[in-house]
């Protein structure tokens, strides 16, 4: 498919941020994509156009019963200039998963990716270029259809929106204090936590909010049947190195299967190390701290690529990791990640998509 281009006048872009203050999520580039979905017609009429407002029914379905869904990857410029994605097939994937669980639209999967590297193309000057910024890629899709019943939507639009991100960690890492919270959950088991979908980020802030309030960086769920397994921390995967075995709960129903998860379980296991995908109690985590056998603790998502967990809080305790400080493992799998990135390292494992 074509994707139609209406481009602004090179005299009318907006002026560039400053590339030492991006934060996340805070500019916007000039352009966006967008493309329509009828149920009759399929996807249709794919075009890059200048960002812009959507025109939507106020009865529109994702308004009401939340048919929404997302990606969220990053274009990044090395030394030599090349600008690289990382493992973007993983979320066009992930993207139809998430919609075949909310009774969304299947995309074409080379659509996607023709549609991010264009768009990226034409927003190349807002690509920062110092080391750790990048460009942050939101692909999502929306049910457009102007209807107040509970059925899947006969509507869409899907769009990708472009913005510049500082670097994570401008002042070195900085590992963070975890609230472990019994008493909310993120997901359950059937229901939909494996998917990219709008509602389980809305259903988390409560508990993050009030983590946040007693001092805490970000919340460690547990699982909601018995309040046991550890799942996930904040919108990130988490990972314990317990000896010398690197273990992350196995990928449950209710866990959201994180591609930076997948390549941390890929490298590790390249490097010899023994990774394991299993339930992982809270107990055994804070026994494992106790008995010191808890090496490190750090989560995992394409944000932050690896966070470090410097401490967790759970029913008045606190332990800590490492004495607080980053740990090799974790310091050694964000420089290999982002050195794959960057295209400073030999890309193995053909991760990188080259925009240009
Ligand atoms: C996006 C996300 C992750 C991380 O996924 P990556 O593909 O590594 O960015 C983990 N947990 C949740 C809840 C997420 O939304």
């Amino acid at each position: 498919m074509e994707i139609a281009k209406q481009l602004k006048d090179s005299d009318n872009l907006k002026p560039l941020p400053d590339e030492k203050n991006l934060g996340f999520g805070i500019h916007f580039t000039d352009h966006m994509f967008k493309m329509n979905y009828l149920d009759d017609k399929g996807w249709h009429s794919p075009e890059i156009v200048p960002y812009s407002d959507f025109s939507l029914d106020p009865a529109a379905v994702v308004l009401h019963y939340g048919q929404a869904i997302f990606e969220g990857l990053k274009a990044y410029k090395g030394k030599d200039k090349r600008i690289r994605l990382f493992r973007p097939w993983e979320n066009a994937k992930r993207l139809n998963r998430s919609a075949w669980r909310m009774c969304m639209p299947q995309m074409d999967e080379a659509l996607f990716i023709k549609a991010i590297k264009e768009l990226v193309k034409i927003e190349k000057r807002w690509i920062p270029s110092q080391k750790g910024t990048s460009l942050y890629i939101r692909p999502f899709i929306i049910a457009s259809e102007p209807f107040l019943g509970v059925r899947p939507a006969k509507e869409y639009i899907f769009s990708i929106i472009l913005t510049p991100v500082g670097a994570y960690y401008a002042e070195g890492f900085n590992p963070v204090k975890i609230f472990v919270t019994d008493k909310f959950v993120r997901a359950a088991k059937g229901g939909v936590g494996e998917a990219k979908t709008a509602g389980n980020y809305a259903a988390s802030l409560m508990a993050s909010e009030e983590a946040k309030k007693l001092g805490f960086t970000q919340v460690l769920w547990l699982d909601a049947a018995e309040r046991k397994y550890v799942e996930e921390v904040g919108t990130m995967n988490i990972f314990f190195l317990i000896d010398d075995r690197l273990v992350t709960p196995a990928l449950s129903g209710s866990i959201l299967p994180g591609i930076t998860r997948d390549s941390v379980l890929t490298l590790a296991r390249d490097w010899g190390i023994k990774a394991e995908e299993r339930p992982i109690s809270i107990d055994e985590v804070l026994e494992s701290a106790e008995s010191g056998r808890l090496k490190e603790c750090f989560g995992t998502g394409t944000a932050a690529v690896i966070s470090p967990v410097g401490s967790l809080y759970y029913k008045g305790k606190s332990v800590e990791v490492n004495g607080g400080q980053t740990g090799q493992l974790a310091q050694k799998l964000f420089d290999e990640i982002t050195a794959i990135q960057y295209g400073e390292k030999e890309d193995k494992f053909g991760w990188i998509e080259f925009v240009e």
